[in-house]
């Protein structure tokens, strides 16, 4: 584990989180990618994004909602970038 890492959300050079906070691909990347206090901003976003949707965690699409929207906490312009582009091919004039 580094002790320094280039933040994928706030672009600072911090402590990374350090430990894998989802059994997932995506919690081990978060791990690495993302800082600390990144990482705190998130949990209250969480929060409010449970409170405001009323989310039932216990309910898959609720989990699949609130993967899609910490996905677009760290990741967004990335992920936006991505969407575009496969789009080009795709679309016929
Ligand atoms: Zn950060």
């Amino acid at each position: 584990m580094p002790d320094e890492i280039k933040c994928a959300r706030c672009g600072q050079k911090r402590a990374p989180l350090g430990y894998s906070p989802l059994p997932t691909e995506l919690g081990q990347k978060i791990a690495f990618d993302v800082c600390q206090p990144c990482w705190s901003e998130w949990l209250q976003t969480q929060t409010r994004i449970i409170n405001h949707y009323g989310l039932d965690l216990t309910n898959p699409e609720a989990q699949g909602f609130l993967l899609d929207n910490m996905k677009g906490f760290f990741y967004g312009a990335t992920e936006l970038a991505q969407i575009d582009t496969s789009k080009e091919g795709s679309i016929k004039w």
